[in-house]
């Protein structure tokens, strides 16, 4: 079976078709600039060179219209006919309370999508745009919704209600849902893979480091915590968002600033995080030459990234009363020894110890602890994309 991954963003449309039979990837590409001028797609066939072709990219409509052409044509294609896609699996970033696991799309599921907008104004309606596009032109071909939030929708009540009047949860649905779900999800099943250990029997923390971060408690196969909140805005300190903040700090940007809200919505989600306080980059690659350079800006974005993140792995042991493991992943936790070391210092009391040489591992599966360490600090990559068409193939399939 070959499956088709779909992630849909407002202007852009990332696609990966993988063969079930060996998890291989045949293709991946992105569509970018969709409705916008000099549009175009960067499609790769896996063993050949990256292609970038100038597509006329009107809507997501066409950007998969020029998908199919390029899968199936003679030179850049991996496949004869779009007949060979067996199903879709479409990244949904909101799945609201109704949604604790990846569903079969069909109207119904549809509409609870569409409802879930207002908890997700800025994803839910290009995912929906891509959904449409994608039954638009491949109509007999089942379609599957894996949604970013599903997997936390374990988390205990008394953690994801917020301390405001009952209501705003009850009326409104303002609580913690959580995002990433797909990644922490497939790097604690790899964990307990390469910990040889049942997951049900683990208690797993899982570090999402990329330019959007997150942390995940993960017990006994479960999410009971994770760092992000209503909105991918709370938590850690992030690329370009603010993480956690007093919430009093609002007012007094409005009041002192005279900001509107929307430009502190801006504010704190496109110019805060570790660029906001190092005014050098987002990119922990130019964070790291700035630092080198001696940027004490910079030191101090990084001081407060890794502050962060070693503060939530302490939260998260106690949440669980314990840890087997902690898990560094996307690109900053499966490149960044630097970021890995900061987090986790001094933390002996916990049982979290990594040994500096394994720790310059890059980008691939490795247990960086020291051998005495009782808590295995792992580096695992994720592949959200093959999460997601194993989802789709477990669903499909049957
Ligand atoms: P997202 O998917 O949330 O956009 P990524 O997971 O790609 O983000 O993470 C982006 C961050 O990871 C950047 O800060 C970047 O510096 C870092 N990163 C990605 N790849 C590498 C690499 N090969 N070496 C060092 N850092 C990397």
């Amino acid at each position: 079976m070959k499956i088709l991954v779909i992630n849909t963003g407002s202007s852009s449309l990332k696609y990966q078709l993988i063969d079930m039979k060996n998890e291989a990837v045949l293709a991946k590409g992105l569509c970018d600039r969709i409705g916008i001028d000099n549009s175009f797609i960067k499609h790769t066939k896996i063993g050949s060179d990256t292609i970038v072709i100038d597509g006329d990219l009107t809507s997501h409509r066409s950007a998969i219209k020029k998908v199919i052409e390029v899968l199936t044509d003679k030179n850049t294609g991996v496949i004869d006919d779009m007949s060979e896609i067996s199903a879709v699996g479409h990244r949904i970033v909101h799945g609201g309370e109704r949604f604790h696991d990846s569903v079969i799309i069909d109207e119904d599921v549809m509409q609870a999508i569409k409802d879930c907008i207002d908890l997700a104004p800025l994803h839910n309606p290009p995912n929906i745009t891509g959904i449409e596009a994608c039954r638009h032109i491949m109509p007999d071909t089942p379609m599957v919704a894996v949604f970013d939030t599903a997997f936390h929708q374990s988390i205990p009540q008394y953690a994801y209600v917020y301390a405001i009047p009952y209501e705003m949860y009850e009326k409104y649905g303002v609580r913690k849902y959580g995002f990433h779900g797909t990644s922490h999800k497939y790097v604690a099943q790899r964990a307990a893979a390469m910990l040889g250990r049942p997951i049900e029997e683990l208690k797993i923390i899982t570090c999402h480091l990329g330019n959007g971060a997150s942390i995940c408690a993960v017990q006994y196969g479960k999410s009971v915590e994770t760092s992000m909140g209503f909105t991918p805005l709370d938590g850690l300190a992030m690329g370009t968002r603010s993480g956690t903040i007093d919430p009093a700090v609002v007012k007094y940007l409005m009041e002192t600033k005279k900001m509107s809200l929307k430009e502190i919505d801006e504010y704190l989600n496109k110019k805060s995080g570790v660029l906001g306080i190092s005014g050098v980059s987002s990119d922990f690659r130019d964070l790291e030459t700035a630092v080198d350079e001696g940027n004490e800006r910079a030191k101090l974005a990084l001081a407060i990234f890794c502050y962060r993140v070693k503060k939530y792995i302490g939260k998260y042991a106690a949440v669980m009363n314990g840890a087997d493991a902690v898990v560094f992943t996307a690109g900053i936790g499966e490149n960044n020894p630097l970021v890995r070391d900061l987090s986790t210092k001094d933390m002996e009391f916990f049982g979290i110890g990594i040994d500096p040489e394994k720790n310059k591992v890059r980008g691939i599966e490795m247990d960086i602890s020291t051998p005495e360490a009782k808590v295995r600090t792992l580096v695992i990559p994720t592949n959200e994309e093959l999460a997601i068409a194993r989802e789709t193939l477990k669903l499909t399939a049957k």
